[in-house]
């Protein structure tokens, strides 16, 4: 047993290997009998940027709650709880004493942006400006439209908003109030790299202004390492408990998380650690190749927008990435090779079986996960496939469920296993990091990984996570041009050339941590971003 519960475990829980002190006191709270409860709180700290990284359903949210003041933690007692007084007493000699104080006298005051901004335009009616216009406490509301490009979309209507509108939209909101305590749940979703950089940019500058404190979840491990001047790693087994660690610096945090130990808990949290190539990318020994391209060219009307791609090779059992900002016309160019779509210039005619799993997954019918899967490939429930697929995309819990009823990870999960299970010659993810927490990403690029080696597959992937790109690609296909207007994808080339071509475009350099190898985002006009850039190395550094 884990130590928390006498008798069998109840929720089926990881394997603990030490039991953490925090589990050896009583939680903050317990929503009930055998319900959730959450050890640990994060701490606002004014003028910082403090960072959660850790699953969906480890108690991320409820914690926001209780520091927002809505919800009176019970400290395990959930049939008395015994109010602010008690919990400003147990509190007393930590560093959140002063806040604590704060939330009781309902001192503190809470801008938030939600973590499915899907949800937005069931819950507003109206554009774009009408949804901000309240929003501009600070009078900063100008500055944050211009920053985050929304001014082309002001008088749209919200429900006619792409993901990345309505994610930028949602995060002028939250971050145009006047508040002391902004809490920003994920701000990467639908956004591309750039937009991300901005984003937490903007983010840092508000905590920098002084009195006020942020705090962020977020699951690309490279914005967060940008954005955060702390860090609370979250563990636990989601939907039974959740611990909530002490701050710990970014870099540690993140390093920590990566080796799966929690050096000052003395706690494993996962059986390996995560690996990056330190100085060269992965080179490709085997260069057949699966199909040729040719030269193509691909518009949607006069005026509308338009694609140019250079002919290309697609070798066989290699991971090509692809990336390059939104609207450049990635998705368009994976219908062309799916055949989804003809070009205008260019006779392209494959007989390859691709399967495809496009960006937006949509499931119009009732049916349970087991049925659909089992309906793909003959495969399911073989050994093999247990361990190739199910396991690593964490599929047995869902797998009587309805598809309906998913929520967007475990919806993008099935997606995944769906596509990986077809009997194809080339396997097509357009964005598979989508709605995924960290954990989850780092499985579902160990087994997209692992299946393109043991099944000798060829895989093609669009993302803008660099972190699950790096550990995924062997070769980059690289987009550029003016999104929404035209766009050019060169050949696909070596990760070294084609992070150089992505990231100067980016204007955007990494290091590498010196312990782990792990790349980190350069602040802008610093020693090593110049030199860097000077030298043409923009992400594989020496
Ligand atoms: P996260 O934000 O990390 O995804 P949450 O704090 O939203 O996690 O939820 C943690 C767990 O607590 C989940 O299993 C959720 O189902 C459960 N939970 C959330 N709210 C309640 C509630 N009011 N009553 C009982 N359980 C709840
Ligand atoms: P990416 O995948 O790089 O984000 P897409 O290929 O989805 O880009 O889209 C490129 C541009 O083409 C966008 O401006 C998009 O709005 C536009 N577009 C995509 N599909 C259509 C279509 N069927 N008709 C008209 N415009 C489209
Ligand atoms: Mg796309």
């Amino acid at each position: 047993t884990c130590g928390i519960c006498v008798e069998k475990c109840p929720f089926d829980a990881i394997e603990i290997i030490n039991l953490p002190q925090e589990l050896q006191d009583e939680p903050v709270h317990r929503y009930g009998e055998n319900a959730f409860s959450l050890y640990g709180l994060p701490i606002p700290i004014e003028g910082q940027v403090t960072g959660i990284l850790g699953p969906n359903g480890i108690g991320k949210s409820t914690a926001v709650k209780i520091l927002a003041g809505e919800l009176t933690p019970n400290l395990g007692q959930h049939e008395e709880p015994p109010g602010w007084d008690a919990v400003l007493d147990a509190y007393r000699g930590t560093e959140l004493q002063d806040y604590i104080r704060e939330v009781r006298d309902g001192e503190v005051s809470v801008a938030r942006k939600p973590q499915y901004v899907d949800q937005i335009p069931k819950q507003f009616d109206g554009n774009t400006r009408e949804l901000l216009e309240h929003t501009d406490e600070r009078g900063a509301l100008d500055e944050l439209v211009e920053r985050l490009s929304i001014s082309p979309v002001m008088d749209q209507g919200i429900d006619e908003l792409s993901g990345g509108e309505l994610q930028r939209v949602a995060i002028a909101a939250c971050l145009a109030r006047d508040a002391d305590f902004y809490f920003l749940d994920e701000i990467t979703p639908y956004l591309d790299i750039g937009q991300r950089v901005t984003v937490a940019r903007i983010v840092r500058e508000l905590a920098e202004e002084g009195d006020r404190s942020m705090l962020v979840v977020e699951h690309d491990l490279a914005i967060l390492d940008l954005l955060c001047d702390n860090l609370h790693v979250a563990y636990g087994e989601p939907g039974a408990y959740g611990v909530i660690t002490s701050p710990k610096s970014v870099r540690n945090g993140i390093n920590e998380y990566l080796a799966g130990y929690l050096d000052n808990e003395n706690m494993r949290i996962r059986p390996e650690a995560i690996g990056f190539e330190q100085h060269a990318p992965r080179t490709v020994s085997r260069a057949d190749s699966l199909v040729e391209y040719p030269a193509m060219e691909k518009s949607y009307g006069e005026d509308a927008f338009s694609l140019a791609v250079e002919r290309g090779t697609i070798r066989e059992e290699e991971v090509l990435g692809i990336v390059g900002p939104n609207g450049i016309g990635k998705s368009t160019f994976a219908k062309l090779v799916a055949g989804k779509l003809a070009p205008d210039e260019g006779e392209f005619e494959t007989d390859l079986e691709v399967a495809y799993k496009p960006q937006y997954i949509e499931i119009d019918q009732p049916m349970r996960v087991d049925v659909f899967l089992s309906s793909i490939t003959d495969d399911f429930g073989s050994s093999h496939w247990n361990t190739e697929i199910a396991k690593p995309l964490q599929l047995s819990r869902i797998m009587e469920q309805n598809l309906v009823d998913l929520s967007g990870g475990e919806r993008q999960r099935v997606a995944i296993a769906a596509c990986l299970s077809k009997d194809a010659d080339l396997f097509l993810l357009d964005e598979p990091s989508a709605h995924l927490d960290v954990e989850q990403r780092v499985l579902a690029t160990r087994a997209i990984r692992r299946y393109a080696e043991t099944q000798d597959a060829t895989v093609m992937v669009i993302d803008h996570d660099i972190y699950m790109m790096d550990l995924l690609a062997d070769r980059l296909l690289v987009f550029d041009g003016e999104p929404a207007h035209h766009g050019h994808a060169s050949q696909p080339q070596g990760m070294r050339e084609g992070m150089n071509e992505f990231l100067a475009n980016l204007d955007v350099t990494f290091r590498r941590d010196e312990r782990t190898g792990r790349p980190r985002i350069n602040k802008p006009d610093s020693q090593l971003d110049r030199q860097q850039k000077k030298q043409g190395e923009y992400y594989y550094a020496p």
